[in-house]
Formats: C-alpha cells, structure tokens, sequence
C-alpha cells in the first residue's frame, strides 16, 4: 500500500519573514524525517496543480479571491493580517496548496489511490470566506471538500481537524452546509477564540483547556467525534492535520505526543474503512516545533499505512 504524496517547490518559496515560525523549513523538516524513517519508500510524490479560479470561489468570495491576486507585491511583503503576509511567491504556493488537496480528492475518489497527505503550505483552516487569517490565504481543506461535493456529487463529506487551533474558517465556510460534518478539537480560551459555542448541527466542537494531555484527548475523540462520525457514514474523510498540539511545540498548552496522532488517525481510519472505502484526504495545517513536527507527521503518515 502507499499514500500519495503532494506537494511542490512553489510552497517553499511563500516566506513570510526570518522569524516567522510558519516557514518553508516546516516542509524540509518533514522531508528530512521521511528520508530517514525510510516512509518516503512508501510513498508516492505528485506535485500539486494550481488551485483554480472556479474551485476557489466554491468558498470563496469572488471579490476576495481577486483581492489576494492583485496583492501579490514585485517586492517587499504586504501583509493580510497581523500574522500573515505575501512575497512574490505566496500566490502561488497558496494556489498549489488548494490545489492539492484538489487533486488528492480526485486521486482517492477515482480509485487511483486510498490515501492522500498534502505536504503544502500556507496552512488553511483559519482562512474564512472573506479573509486571510492566522498564517492562511486560502482554506485548502474547504477548496478540496467543495469540490468533492460539486465535481463528485458526494453528499457526505467529514472534515476532522486536530491542530491545535480552532479551525474557524472551516467553521465559517461550512457551518450551513448539510453535507459536511465538521469534527474539530483544540486548545480554548485560545487563538482564534472561536468554536466554544455549537453554532450548527454539523460542527462538533471540542474545546479542550491547556494542559490537556493524550489520556483526556482520546478520551473527548472517543465520546464526541466518532459517535458523530458513525452517524454521519462519511463517504470520504478529509484531515486538517496540524501538529502544534504536541507537547515539545510552544505554540501551545497542550500535551500531545507523535502516538496521540497516531491513535487519532487510526480511528480516522476505522471509519474510513468502514464508510468510505478507505478513503482519506490530509493536508497539513500547524506544527511548528521542528523535530516534534517531522516525527509527528511521520507517525500519521505510518498509521496511514497501517
Ligand atoms: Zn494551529
């Protein structure tokens, strides 16, 4: 068995600062655990397509997305938010990013593949309908469920989301949308300060406070997620995966450690198998505790594996 794996040059060239902590050396670090492990064997690279026009305004304002072309600046940064910004690259490496999970969804739902792990960046699951947001342009993992629902004609479509943070612009995008589930866990009071209050049938907040360790996350995945997702019967699985809630990252309160993503993904999987053909979709999000980042994603990507 392998996973596809998409990524592209142009995701390492977005680049938002020396000090920034969302940095192209993420992807390397990655890179580099994957090499050593020997998991790059059982992998299968495919560079990510450019996000088109049509699959952005799916979620979207057209008005935005034409804003964030018109950004793009010759030469020094500008910035969308307090924490996000443009080079010369970013437009690019923010399309290839929506872009792959695009083309990750089309991969699993033609049979070509089981699994998919978006290795891109900017991040996504902050980036609301009408704004960049907390190191993220466009919502990658929205851009990849719309177009599951739209080009595909899926009618149930989960969305889980362990980063650290709430993913708020999934929230925003889909929090009317009946098709999508939305399973999201994360560290509250905390950035963005969302997610505290259900605001939909089909958004499964689990606020967790700081400290939390393994123990009580499996536990809050266990009594609120997979309940949810056996009712739901999701046809595919899409992953916001981010890593910032292991314990080695300051990014962060929590406690988590690379098995908690591994245990996590494997009852991901369960469903998947049991629902969805196997059929699962990550891109990342967060992580950005170097060494914590690579053994992490190692450990999904093994758990992917089986
Ligand atoms: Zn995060």
């Amino acid at each position: 068995m392998t996973i596809s794996f998409i990524t592209h040059p142009d995701c390492g060239l977005h680049e938002m600062g020396p000090h920034h902590p969302e940095s192209p050396a993420r992807l390397r670090a990655i890179q580099d655990r994957l090499l050593s492990s020997g998991l790059d064997m059982a992998l299968r690279y495919y560079d990510a397509p450019l996000a088109s026009r049509d699959q952005l305004c799916r979620v979207h304002d057209p008005e935005y997305v034409e804003q964030i072309f018109r950004e793009v600046p010759e030469g020094e940064r500008v910035w969308l938010d307090p924490d996000t910004c443009m080079n010369s690259h970013s437009l690019s490496a923010a399309l290839r990013a929506a872009g792959a999970v695009v083309l990750g969804v089309d991969q699993v739902l033609s049979g070509q593949s089981r699994t998919a792990f978006c290795c891109v960046r900017p991040p996504g699951h902050h980036a609301e309908r009408n704004r960049a947001m907390g190191f993220c342009i466009f919502n990658n993992i929205a851009v990849g469920a719309a177009h599951a629902l739209h080009a595909h004609a899926l009618q149930r479509v989960a969305i889980v989301d362990f980063d650290v943070h709430h993913g708020n612009g999934t929230e925003d995008i889909f929090r009317d949308v009946q098709e999508i589930l939305f399973c999201s866990t994360f560290q509250h009071p905390f950035y963005p300060h969302t997610g505290a209050n259900v605001v939909s049938e089909h958004i499964v907040n689990v606020p967790l406070p700081a400290g939390t360790d393994g123990r009580v996350f499996r536990a809050a995945v266990e009594s609120h997620w997979l309940p949810r997702l056996e009712g739901f019967r999701p046809e595919l699985i899409l992953v916001s995966a981010g890593f910032d809630a292991h314990a080695e990252d300051d990014m962060s309160g929590l406690y988590l450690v690379e098995q908690d993503f591994a245990w996590v993904t494997r009852q991901i999987q369960a469903i998947a198998d049991k629902y969805a053909q196997g059929r699962i979709v990550s891109t990342l999000e967060g992580g950005y505790a170097l060494s914590a980042l690579g053994r992490s994603v190692a450990a999904h990507l093994d758990a992917l594996l089986g």
